[in-house]
């Protein structure tokens, strides 16, 4: 099995990451868990204490799966929409809000790339580990400043590579060694986790990015890096 990490047709990695998410949906919490230690949660807490969501605030959660993100900014007020391309990880996202009684939100199935949205419709965009399995980065960020009101702000988490010393090696062997075996363990499911190590790998640097996102017409860019870079929280506004 190859999943799009090759040289392939850019259909053709969109429903090879689609896949992906469709095996991982019903372990994906479970598996953040056991990847991360228990971290991404303090990253998630973290991105959230960022974008400071006000009450009534209009916020697109853009591959917003299982809602973790969505859910920490409805628990503030903020009036949140998820969308996703993906449905099965919405279907578990919006189980999870049942359970948990959120209300205040609503689940959307979207390519990143080609929102249905009018423009200037939201207040604030955010995207969470999602842009790195988006195909084309440069469409889904001008969708982002295009559905922005002037002044919105956009606000993205993802994987980078670190710069600390001997961090790097370790990095390495854990996310090609470890968390394809944990993968298998846990969700039966080595290649999805290799494609997404691939993926991090892949990535462009932290500062490639942030001059990605200055293209897409972003002002006041800002890059703050986590574990030497290891996790990067990038900021924009739409002026
Ligand atoms: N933001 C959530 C979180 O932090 O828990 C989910 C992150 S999950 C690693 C990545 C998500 O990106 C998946 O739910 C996947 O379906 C979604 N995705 C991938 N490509 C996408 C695209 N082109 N448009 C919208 N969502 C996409």
């Amino acid at each position: 099995v190859s999943f799009g990490y090759e040289d392939v047709d850019p259909q053709e990695k969109t429903q090879r990451v689609g896949a992906v998410f469709s095996n991982v949906a019903r372990k994906y919490d479970i598996m953040n868990d056991a990847m991360s230690g228990g971290m991404h949660r303090v990253w998630k807490d973290r991105f959230v204490r960022r974008v400071k969501p006000q009450p009534g605030e209009a916020i697109l959660d853009m591959a917003g799966g299982t809602g973790d993100i969505a859910f920490r900014m409805a628990a503030r007020g903020a009036e949140v929409v998820v969308a996703d391309i993906n449905q099965d990880m919405l279907d578990v996202g919006i189980e999870r809000a049942m359970e948990r009684g959120i209300d205040g939100l609503s689940w959307s199935c979207q390519n990143a790339e080609t929102l249905s949205y009018p423009s200037g419709q939201f207040d604030a965009y955010t995207i969470v580990f999602g842009i790195r399995n988006v195909t084309h980065i440069d469409k889904a960020l001008a969708e982002a400043h295009r559905v922005l009101r002037p002044g919105g702000r956009f606000y993205c988490m993802e994987f980078g590579t670190t710069d600390w010393p001997g961090f790097k090696e370790i990095y390495d062997l854990y996310s090609h060694q470890i968390m394809p075996k944990l993968g298998k363990a846990i969700a039966n499911d080595e290649d999805s986790y290799r494609y997404l190590a691939e993926s991090i790998r892949r990535f462009p640097l932290a500062h490639e990015f942030e001059a990605m996102i200055k293209d897409a017409g972003f002002r006041n860019t800002r890059v703050e890096k986590i574990l030497g870079g290891a996790v990067n929280n990038h900021s924009g506004w739409k002026v």
